[in-house]
Order: C-alpha cells, then sequence, then structure tokens
C-alpha cells in the first residue's frame, strides 16, 4: 500500500528505518527482529541505500521480505550517490517488479573524507532532480528528505526550505526528518514549510539515544542540536550504559508524546537495528 493512503486516514503512522546488515546471518536477525516489532503495527518500515549503492542487493532483498513475509508495508531508500540515471532507472524497475510501491529519494552524501557532492556525469545533482525521473514512469509513493535544523550543506534556512518545496513541487508525497531533539525546532520547521505553501505531511524523525558517544558523533555530522534537558536526563548515567538506554527512553517517550500532542502525523523511529528502545517508547505512547 503506499504509505500517502496511510497518512490520509488521520491515523498516527509509527516506522521504523533499519539498515542492511552486512552479513547475511545478521540479515535474518534482523528480520527477527522486525517480526517482533509487527506486533506493534508500525505502518511501514524502511531501509537504508548503503553509500554509492553498495547495499543494493540487501537493501531490495531486505524490503521485498518485509512485505512479503511479515506482511508489514516497507520503502526503499534510495540515493544519487555514483549512479547514472540509466542505472537509477534499472533500480526503480527492480524496485517495481519487486511489489515495492515506496521511496524515499535521497542525493545521499559525499564519500567520506570529503564535503562535497560529486554527481555522476550523467547521474542527478539534487534529490528534486530524483524526484522528477521517478514521476515520468513510475506509480511510486515518493517520499523526501526535511532538516528542521537545516542541512548542512545548505547555504541559508530559507534556501534549505526553498529546496525541500522544490522536492515537493517535483512531486514528493510526504517528508521524513532528519532526527532532532528539541520539539521546538519541528514545529518551527513545520510552520516555516507551510508559510511558504508546502502542504504534504512532515513526519518527525526520532532517534532513541542509547550510548552517549554515539549520540555526539551523530549530532555534529547532522547538525541537531542537544538541547539542555537531553544533557540533564543524561548527565547522572554517563558512566551507566544501561542508564542511558533507560534515559534514553524517558526522553523519547517524553519528545514522541509531545510531538503527537502538537500535530505531529506519526513518528518514524530510527531504530540502528535495535528494537528495544523504539519499541518500548511505542508502547507507552497513547495510540
Ligand atoms: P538534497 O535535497 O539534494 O539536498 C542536499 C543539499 O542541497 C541541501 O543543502 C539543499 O538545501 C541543497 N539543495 C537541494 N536541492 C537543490 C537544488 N535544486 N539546487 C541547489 N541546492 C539544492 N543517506 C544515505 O546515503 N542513505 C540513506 O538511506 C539515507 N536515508 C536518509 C533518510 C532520512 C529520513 C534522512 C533525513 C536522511 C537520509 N540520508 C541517507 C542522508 C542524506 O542522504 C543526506 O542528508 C544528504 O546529504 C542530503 O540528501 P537530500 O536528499 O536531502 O539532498
Amino acid at each position: 500500500m503506499r504509505i500517502s493512503e496511510l497518512l490520509k486516514t488521520g491515523r498516527p503512522s509509527f516506522s521504523f528505518e533499519f539498515f542492511p546488515p552486512k552479513t547475511d546471518e545478521d540479515a535474518a536477525q534482523l528480520m527477527k527482529t522486525a517480526e517482533s516489532l509487527r506486533a506493534l503495527e508500525p505502518a511501514y518500515v524502511s531501509v537504508t541505500w548503503g553509500a554509492g549503492g553498495s547495499t543494493r542487493r540487501k537493501t531490495l532483498d531486505l524490503v521485498a521480505d518485509i512485505k512479503s513475509k511479515l506482511g508489514v508495508e516497507t520503502m526503499a531508500h534510495l540515493t544519487c550517490v555514483g549512479a547514472s540515471r540509466s542505472e537509477i532507472d534499472a533500480v526503480l524497475k527492480e524496485i517495481a517488479d519487486r511489489g515495492i510501491e515506496n521511496v524515499l529519494a535521497l542525493r545521499g552524501d559525499p564519500p567520506k573524507g570529503r564535503t562535497d557532492f560529486v554527481p555522476h556525469p550523467d547521474g542527478f545533482k539534487h534529490a528534486d532532480e530524483l524526484v522528477a525521473r521517478i514521476r515520468t514512469g513510475w506509480n511510486f509513493c515518493v517520499a523526501v528528505a526535511g532538516y528542521p535544523e537545516g542541512h548542512p550543506e545548505a547555504t541559508s534556512r530559507s534556501a534549505d526550505l526553498e529546496n525541500l518545496k522544490r522536492k515537493v513541487s517535483a512531486g514528493a508525497d510526504f517528508v521524513v526528518t532528519q532526527l532532532f531533539f528539541d520539539n521546538a525546532a519541528y514545529f518551527d520547521f513545520v510552520e516555516r514549510v507551510r508559510n511558504i505553501g508546502v502542504s504534504v505531511p512532515i513526519l518527525p524523525g526520532l532517534m532513541p539515544v542509547t550510548n552517549i558517544a554515539q549520540l555526539e558523533r551523530f549530532t555534529t555530522m547532522c547538525g541537531a542540536r542537544i538541547p539542555p534537558a537531553l544533557s540533564r536526563a543524561l548527565d547522572p548515567v554517563r558512566n551507566d550504559p544501561e542508564g542511558v538506554v533507560r534515559a534514553g527512553i524517558e526522553y523519547g517517550v517524553t519528545q514522541a508524546a509531545g510531538l503527537l500532542a502538537g500535530g505531529a502525523p506519526g513518528i518514524h523511529f530510527y531504530t540502528l537495528n535495535r528494537s528495544r528502545s523504539a519499541a518500548e517508547i511505542l508502547r507507552r505512547l497513547p495510540r
């Protein structure tokens, strides 16, 4: 089913994001994790696309298997990194042939050690071009990425918002946001996006904190702020790994409940392939 149709029902959409594990054994384990999460009735599960298409086989196998074997709706991520137009077309054909109806259309990150994105000579420079390509011949529901605290390469916040508008004008059906920890950033972002005439649903991305070093690494990479309330929650448990997980769950419950109470259409959980925190947060939300 197209996720855009699920979003029209008005019921909050809860989704989980996985990345394709390296080995077949780990992929089998991930299927078990996905199966355990099925009881929580996720609207969909999404699977990331590795740098330069390195995970193509595993990404497509996982989205196809989770959908066909577990009966859970899925979305394949797809980036423009290192791919020509014809290679992108071939992937889109495979996604369609495997019965996947939802695609998250992304530009992708520059390769490790570089700060600038270099498109394939016959490829796409930005995600809006990928969305436009998808709209020329495919019938997918298309999602795009949004950045409540601005994309790190954006020349300004307003330019970033105009670029998001370009992706929606090219045909995107909904937006999934980068992770953030301050709900004010999300609500301010939604208001600014609405003010420039973009009306598609904007699903907030939430990453349960499970490890402080990882939190610091991710926030530095994507430019998300660690608000004082999160620092205060983590300070007393800095040297207690289980305490960090528990504090992350408590913070996640408060953050998710605040987002839903403020009108967010659901929550997209960045699980990092671990189900415990996302599942616990979801169980404690009003549904
Ligand atoms: P774009 O929308 O192209 O934006 C990139 C930058 O260019 C922004 O600064 C934007 O303001 C600017 N820009 C956009 N359009 C134009 C234009 N037409 N002209 C000029 N400037 C423009 N990465 C992966 O490799 N694999 C994944 O599976 C993956 N999944 C993700 C899922 C989510 C929900 C999110 C939020 C991110 C994900 N990423 C993933 C990371 C993503 O690839 C990076 O954030 C990347 O740097 C930007 O991708 P984008 O699609 O937002 O790019």
